[in-house]
């Protein structure tokens, strides 16, 4: 790939008039009641600058000041997880004819090319277990391939960690590495511009970019740098598969279950949770039926009914099933842990439960 260049400021929009231009539509981050949300973008006046964020356990809060920076927040509740794997989908019909027969229309996965710009190291790693889940098994799923080939993403490697972030310690940021079109360091004055892909070499041919002064490459690589090492959390170790199942019946599980109201919400801002519920809906005539799939979470009483026994029946064993799946078991299906350190279940969570704490408390020093 091609040496990093520079684009200015003032000609950030070339990069959203070219991807427009090449088919694209832009996603990017705008404020969005009170949070960072990727949404349509008409223009760069849209973004959020000189916002930031604060997080902590239980706590989100958007705060601005006079930076000409557009991103220089840590995330938002959404990751890239609700443009791929649709929080709610129809996947077929299915209708009854005079024969007495039953027909059975699959829905034909839809997908416009989107760009999302904006895309931080963490969820690029995201995306990269969400790749392993849904389209790597033995049955790939076409709903989330065809919105998986359509899209164009533009990294931006993160500079301002929230008290929650620990992705250095998990090894997925804060710099993207890889899995982009494009990545950007974002300085005052603009930004240094990495192509990651044939397609992305293309876009960077489109916009008037500039050299790059040796300065400006070690500001940027410098405050990359100074992102990881000013992370507050860290998980106790990459690997806590045979701790947590040596753990099973440590007392913890019962302190976390007192604190735990099995709200969902840490699955649900999760980029790498994927489990999901399936209904059929039949119409009042009875002679038609629609089966859509829908966000699910093992903290719900549902999600671990079979046969009409509900065999997760209380909160500390649904924390442990997420706790043992996410940096335990997911090692035996995915070859690593099921965390990036995005820190969204801590500051989404309205208990203000922390993953990092939690782990520490149940494997202590019990690890490798
Ligand atoms: S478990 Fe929490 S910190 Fe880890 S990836 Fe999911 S939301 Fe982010
Ligand atoms: S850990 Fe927090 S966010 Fe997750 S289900 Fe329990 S209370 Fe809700």
């Amino acid at each position: 790939m091609a040496a990093p260049g520079f684009l200015p400021r003032p000609d950030f929009q070339h990069l959203l008039t070219a991807l427009t231009a090449a088919g694209y539509l832009c996603l990017g981050p705008k404020v969005r009641d009170g949070a960072i949300t990727y949404e349509e973008l008409g223009s760069t006046d849209d973004l959020p600058r000189g916002v930031h964020d604060h997080q902590q356990p239980g706590v989100y809060r958007l705060q601005r000041d006079e930076s000409p920076r557009c991103f220089a927040w840590a995330n938002g509740p959404q990751a890239l997880k609700p443009l791929l794997f649709a929080p709610h989908e129809v996947l077929w019909t299915s209708a009854a004819g005079s024969d007495g027969g039953i027909t059975f229309h699959p829905k034909k996965p839809e997908a416009l090319p989107t760009a999302v710009i904006g895309v931080r190291a963490c969820d690029l790693a995201a995306l990269r277990l969400q790749d392993q889940h849904f389209l790597e098994g033995p049955f790939p799923d076409p709903h989330y391939g065809a919105r998986r080939r359509n899209l164009f993403l533009v990294a931006v490697h993160c500079t301002r960690p929230a008290a929650t972030c620990f992705c250095a310690s998990t090894g997925d940021g804060p710099r993207a590495e890889s899995g982009f079109d494009l990545a950007l360091a974002e300085l005052d004055e603009g930004f240094m511009v990495t192509a990651g892909s044939p397609k992305g070499e293309i876009l960077v041919g489109q916009l008037p970019i500039q050299a790059l002064d040796p300065a400006q490459q070690a500001t940027a690589d410098g405050e990359i740098v100074a992102a990881a090492l000013a992370q507050q959390r860290a998980l106790p170790s990459r690997n806590l598969r045979d701790s947590l199942f040596a753990n099973l019946h440590h007392p913890r599980w019962e302190d976390v279950a007192q604190r735990c109201l099995s709200c969902t919400n840490c699955s649900s801002v999760c980029p790498t949770c994927f489990c999901h519920a399936e209904t059929e809906e039949p119409a009042l005539d009875g002679l038609s039926s629609t089966h859509s799939r829908q966000w699910d979470s093992c903290f719900t009483e549902g999600h671990s009914a079979i046969h009409g026994i509900v065999i997760r029946a209380d909160t500390r064993l649904r924390y442990r099933q997420w706790l043992t799946h996410k940096l335990g078991s997911w090692h035996d299906q995915y070859g690593r842990s099921g965390c990036v350190g995005c820190g969204r279940c801590i500051a989404w969570c309205p208990a203000g439960i922390d993953i990092t704490a939690e782990a520490a408390a149940v494997c202590g020093g019990d690890h490798a």
